[in-house]
C-alpha cells in the first residue's frame, strides 16, 4: 500500500503515525540528551583524488536514543535546531572533532607520507548567527593545541545565499585565522556564482546529486560540462573541489578527470568510529 503513495494516504499510514510519535518522543527527549551523553560522533574520510591517500575526515553527529537506537542527523538536526540546542551541540562536536583531530596528528607524528590529518565540522546556520562562534572556536583550538588550518568548517551554500556583512564577519574572522570554510551541498541553491568572490571560502563541497549523475560511463554530456564548469571557475577562484557521495570507482574516475580535487563516499569508507580512520590512514600510508 505504502507503493501507492501520494499524499492521500497519509493520515491513514501506520508509519506516518509512528513518526509522528517518535517526534514527539524526541522533542521532549532531546534537551537533556547532551547532558545525559547520547551524542556520538562518525568520521567519514576525505580522500586525494589525485594519489587516493586519506587527507582527513567528516564529523558526522549521531544520537543514540536509549529507545530509538541511533539516529541519524537528519533527524534531530532541525529540531536542535528548532530548539536552541544546537549551539551546545554544535560547540560539543567542534571540541569532540578537533581533540580527535589532534589524538589523530599525534598518532601520526613522524609519518610524513600521511600528513597531517585535517578535520571538517559541519555549522548550522543558526551557530552562524550566535555570537560567541568566534570566540568558542578559537578557545577549543587553544585549549587543544591544534593549528587552524587543521580545521574546515562546512557551511551550506542555502545558509549563505543573500548573506549580508553581518553573517560574514565571524566566518571572515575565522577565515583570516587560517580556519578554512567549504560551501558545502554546492550546486543545489541556485546562489550567483559572482557571488562565491565575496564569501570567505576556500573549498566547494559539489553536491551528492552531481556525483549520482555520473553513475554511468560515459555521464550525461550535460551534467559532464556543468562539473566541468564549476571545476574550472573554482579552480580559477583558487577554491579547492570535494565531492561527496562517490560510491562507485567508476564515479571518483570521472570525478578525477573533471579535476575535482577530493571526495569523499561510500567507495572509500561509510563514516565510522575514529580508530577506522587512523587505521585507514596508516594503511594509505604503509602502501
Ligand atoms: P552533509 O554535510 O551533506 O553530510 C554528508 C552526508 O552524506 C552524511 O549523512 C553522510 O553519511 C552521507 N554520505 C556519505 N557518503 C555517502 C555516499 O557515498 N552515499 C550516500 N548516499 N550518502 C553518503 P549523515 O551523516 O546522515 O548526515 C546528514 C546531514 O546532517 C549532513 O549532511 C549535515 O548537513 C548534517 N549534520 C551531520 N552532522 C552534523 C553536525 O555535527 N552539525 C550540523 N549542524 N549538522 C550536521
Ligand atoms: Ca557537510
Ligand atoms: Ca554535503
Ligand atoms: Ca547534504
Amino acid at each position: 500500500a505504502k507503493s501507492a503513495g501520494g499524499n492521500r494516504f497519509e493520515l491513514a499510514d501506520p508509519e506516518a503515525d509512528a513518526r509522528a510519535i517518535t517526534r514527539h518522543g524526541l522533542t521532549t527527549s532531546l534537551p537533556t540528551a547532551l547532558d545525559r551523553g547520547e551524542f556520538f560522533i562518525e568520521y567519514q574520510p576525505l580522500v586525494h583524488l589525485g594519489d587516493g591517500s586519506v587527507r582527513g575526515a567528516e564529523a558526522l553527529v549521531r544520537w543514540l536514543h536509549p529507545q530509538h537506537g541511533v539516529l541519524s542527523p537528519d533527524r534531530f538536526i532541525p529540531l536542535a535546531e528548532h530548539t536552541g540546542l544546537i549551539v551546545p551541540l554544535g560547540r560539543w562536536v567542534l571540541e569532540q572533532s578537533v581533540r580527535q583531530a589532534r589524538e589523530w596528528r599525534e598518532r601520526h607524528g613522524g609519518e610524513e607520507a600521511v600528513g597531517p590529518l585535517r578535520i571538517n565540522v559541519n555549522l548550522s546556520p543558526c551557530q552562524l548567527t550566535h555570537p560567541g562562534l568566534v570566540q568558542d572556536t578559537v578557545d577549543i583550538l587553544e585549549r587543544t593545541g591544534v593549528e587552524p588550518d587543521a580545521l574546515c568548517l562546512e557551511v551550506t551554500e542555502s545558509a549563505l545565499i543573500g548573506a549580508d556583512d553581518d553573517l560574514l564577519k565571524p566566518l571572515r574572522r575565522l577565515a583570516e585565522m587560517g580556519v578554512d570554510i567549504a560551501l558545502d551541498d554546492f550546486g543545489t541553491g541556485y546562489s550567483n556564482l559572482a557571488n562565491l568572490r565575496r564569501l570567505p571560502v576556500s573549498v566547494l563541497k559539489l553536491d551528492r546529486s552531481f556525483t549520482q549523475s555520473m553513475q554511468q560511463f560515459p555521464a550525461d554530456p550535460v551534467d559532464l560540462k556543468i562539473v566541468e564548469g564549476i571545476v574550472s571557475l573554482a579552480h580559477s577562484l583558487d577554491l579547492a573541489v570535494t565531492v561527496e557521495g562517490v560510491e562507485t570507482g567508476a564515479q571518483a574516475e570521472q570525478l578525477r578527470l573533471l579535476g575535482c580535487d577530493t571526495a569523499q563516499g561510500w567507495y572509500y569508507a561509510r563514516p565510522g568510529p575514529p580508530e577506522r580512520l587512523h587505521e585507514l590512514a596508516l594503511v594509505d600510508a604503509t602502501g
